[in-house]
Order: C-alpha cells, then structure tokens, then sequence
C-alpha cells in the first residue's frame, strides 16, 4: 500500500501524475472488484476530470491539502447525483440531490472521488456479509470478511483501490474493519465531524470516521472534514483542528490505561499475544502503564444494542415507500408494508423489531430508560479514566478475522466483536485502531487506543510513534 503523502512527495518532484495514479487505482478496481466486492459504484469519468484539475493545480503551484488525493466514501454518505444505496434493496436506486458536508470538504480540499463503498446495510453488521449488494472479501484473505460495517472502505484502502476512504461508526465500524485488513481506522469524538448527508442509523453514537495506509493519512483526511458545520445540531462548536502540525512532535509524558487481565480473559491467545507486544512498544516509549478495571464491561454490549436499535428503528421509519427509495404495492394495494419487507434485509428487520420493543410503552423503563442510566456510568468512567490517564489501550476485536459465513448464523456472537469498541461511542470519545501484528495464519490483528473528547491531537501523536515503534 502506497499512502498519499508518499504519492505527494512524488507528485511534487514530477515522478507521478494524478492521473497516472487514479488509472492504476481504477485498474486495480477492475481487477479486483469482481472478488473483493468492495465498491458499490466507481466514478470513472468524474474522477478523471478530478484528477486532471489537481494536476493542473500541482503544476501552477495551487495545490490543495488533499489535491489528487483518492477517496472511496462509504455508501451511506451522500454524493450529490451519485447513487447512495446503504447496501440496501430499499435505495437500491437512489440518487441524493445534495453532498454530504464531508463530501463538500472532500472536494473542496481537491480530492478525487472514486467511488461509494460497500457496507452491512444501513451500518449494521460486523462482517460486511449483510450488503445487500454481496459481501466483502478481505483483501488480505479472500476466505475472510473484512469486518463491518465499513468493510467496503477499509478493503478498498487495503486493495490498492484508493489512497484513503471514509466510513461510518455507531459502535466501532471503522475501528473492526481497519482492524482486520490491516488499515488504520480513526473515529472521532462525537460532534467532530458533521453527519450532515450521513444517513442515520444510531444519531446519538454515529460518527464519520477515516481510514488510511498510514497514520498520517487518516490525520489529514481528519484534518480536512472536521470542524463546526450549522446544518448539523450535534456538531461540535470546537474550532477545526489541525492534527498533522503535531503529529510527528516527540511524545509528551504518557500514561496508558490497560483492562485487568481478567477482563481480557475472553479474547484469543493471538489477539492477546499482539495485545501484550503492543504494551511493550509503548513501554519502550516511555508509557507508564495503569491498570483500569470498566466497572459496566458487562454492559456495554446490551445497553449499546439497546440504544442503537431503539434509534434506529425510529430512523428508518422514514422508508415508507412514500418519501424515499424504493415503492411498492402489495397485492391489498398497501405501499408501505409491502415496500419495508421486501425492501429491508434480515438484520436490519431485527433491528428495527428489537428496537420498537424496547421503546414500547410496556417495556420502555425497563430497557430504554435501564440503557440511558447505564450509559451516563460508562461516560462517567471514562471521565474517571482519562482524570488518570492520556491513553486507553486494548484489542480491537476479542478474535482475528473470521470466515465468511462463520457467525451468520449466531447474531450474539457476531455483536460480540464489538465489545471493545462500542463504548467509545456510548461515552462519546475518538478511538483509532492500527495495525499492529499478525495471526499465525497471516491475518491483521490491530489494536485499539482510545482518548479523551477532543483528544484527537493526542490520540494520533501516539498512534504515530507505535506505527514506528512496530517496524
Ligand atoms: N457492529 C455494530 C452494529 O452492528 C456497529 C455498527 C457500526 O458501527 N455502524 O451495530
């Protein structure tokens, strides 16, 4: 994998075009897409003319920050004329008529947009096995699923289909799939980015991540699409942060937050062999290590499944065969029960099922209300942690990448990935995973760190030196 600020080195002393870099791009994807199954529609023609413009802009010394930089972007972001489906049949044929703030920012800092990226339909998924466009195969492993949901944007950044690609992150899916093809993956504090064009799944946990070949990369990807956006009520009023100034500065004092090892008893012996060489880079940089037991560990996985599919069921309620996407007539001559289930795959009903019963008059203190409690004590250790410490370390995943079709069957153990990764959501904190060893079979294993809101500074300046500390 090349990353762009290789390719911007090399653009700069003439030894590479634009152009010339987006034909192997669009190449590799010709090749590799009827496999990898990773983009959902590809932009020949527009991102030719991009592309050709940022040469220009390279040649009359106008350059941009992310000039002739190539990005897929997930298909639950808005693309303005350009189909955005969520993997899903119900959009299967949806064109938006405006970009998504990231998207604006994209161009506006002279990127090329290759095309939209598969997902689990609308986010939900661990494995991107639940597109309803086909699943992802991760590039490193054609057996295996890339993770999900963002699988598309993380096996395209891993298959040479683009220099770097956004995706979407509600309980980890940008963090899991970075993690098993071996990609970096950044999540940002919530209310960094704007979801403005980011169809909503979970609002409250949703967030739009980067990913990249480098930990640079994914910083000046952040760099460019963060910062206040008014169309967007969350959004964060912090000014727009500028990550790539002190990302190779040398790092401050640190201390490491770790789980006891009793709460890491359930991961792989592999996961856990990468874990602890891992602690030890960040030993040899100087990290001084603190052990913090999660008091709601137990939790976290039921009060995010409670929370995100309660919202997500009143998301999607908007797909009524009336206003968006797809129409159809029952027999009875009824559009809206006809268009939701043919138009929904099985996860997403599941989803929405689980989420109207909790939300349920019956059963709404005892779920919805119990999870929004729950979620106010992880936010308010994590506070306690951070008090403490700069850095939370752990696995990204309790497993290493499985095979396609392993988990289909069981839903528990599938939400079971995302144990260590969604309560940065509940709590609102930035999370990035990297790369950070292999499995004896040769499968990315990447670890997560974790920091306080609007640590993100912080957060990248230690996941560059562990990327070095690696070799
Ligand atoms: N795997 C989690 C879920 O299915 C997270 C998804 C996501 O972050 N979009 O909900």
């Amino acid at each position: 994998m090349k990353s762009y600020s290789a390719f911007r080195t090399a653009r700069i002393a003439n030894e590479t075009s634009c152009s010339a870099t987006l034909e192997h791009f669009l190449s590799t994807i010709e090749s590799k897409n009827p496999t990898i199954n990773a983009m959902i529609s590809v932009n020949n023609d527009e991102a030719r003319k991009q592309a050709a413009e940022s040469d220009k802009r390279f040649a009359d010394g106008s350059a941009r920050p992310l000039e002739g930089m190539v990005v897929a972007v997930k298909d639950n972001i808005s693309t303005k004329g350009q189909r955005t489906t969520c993997a899903s049949k119900i959009l299967e044929n949806f064109v938006p008529i405006y970009d998504a703030t990231v998207v604006e920012r994209l161009k506006a800092n002279g990127a090329v947009i290759v095309g939209k990226a598969n997902l689990d339909e609308f986010a939900m998924g661990s494995s991107n096995e639940n597109s309803a466009f086909g699943a992802v195969r991760n590039p490193v492993n054609t057996d295996y699923v890339p993770g999900g949901s963002s699988g598309g944007s993380a096996a395209a950044v891993a298959a040479e289909m683009c220099h770097t690609a956004l995706g979407s992150d509600t309980g980890g899916s940008v963090r899991l799939p970075a993690s098993f093809c071996g990609v970096v993956g950044l999540k940002p504090t919530y209310g960094r980015v704007s979801r403005y064009g980011l169809v909503a799944y979970g609002s409250s946990l949703d967030q739009i991540g980067q990913f990249g070949s480098t930990v640079e990369d994914a910083a000046l990807l952040y760099d460019a699409v963060n910062g206040f956006d008014e169309r967007d009520a969350t959004s964060s009023h912090h000014a727009q942060q500028h990550t790539l100034t002190s990302l190779k500065e040398p790092l401050s004092p640190l201390t490491v937050a770790v789980l006891p090892e009793e709460q890491l008893a359930g991961c792989d012996a592999e996961v856990l062999r990468v874990y602890h060489q891992t602690l030890e880079r960040l030993k040899s940089l100087g990290a001084q290590v603190i052990t913090h037991a999660m008091q709601y560990m137990s939790a976290v996985i039921p009060t995010y499944y409670i929370v995100a599919t309660a919202e997500a069921s009143s998301n999607l309620s908007r797909y009524d065969g009336v206003r968006y996407g797809a129409r159809k007539i029952g027999a009875d001559g009824e559009v809206t029960t006809a268009t939701r289930s043919e138009g929904f795959g099985a996860e997403v009903k599941r989803r929405i099922m689980i989420g109207n019963y909790v939300l349920s008059s019956g059963y709404y203190d005892a779920y919805y209300t119990k999870a929004l409690k729950v979620r106010r004590l992880i936010y308010n250790d994590y506070k306690e942690m951070f008090q403490k410490a700069d850095i939370f370390l752990t696995p990204n995943a309790p497993t290493p990448p499985f095979k396609i079709g392993e988990k289909t069957s069981d839903p528990l153990a599938m939400y079971l990935e995302d144990i260590f990764t969604v309560s940065a959501n509940l709590g609102g904190v930035p999370g990035i995973s990297i790369p950070a060893g292999k499995s004896s079979s040769g499968l990315p294993i990447g670890m997560q760190l974790q920091a306080n809101h609007f640590a993100e500074e912080k957060l990248l300046n230690v996941a560059y030196h562990l990327e070095r500390a690696k070799g």
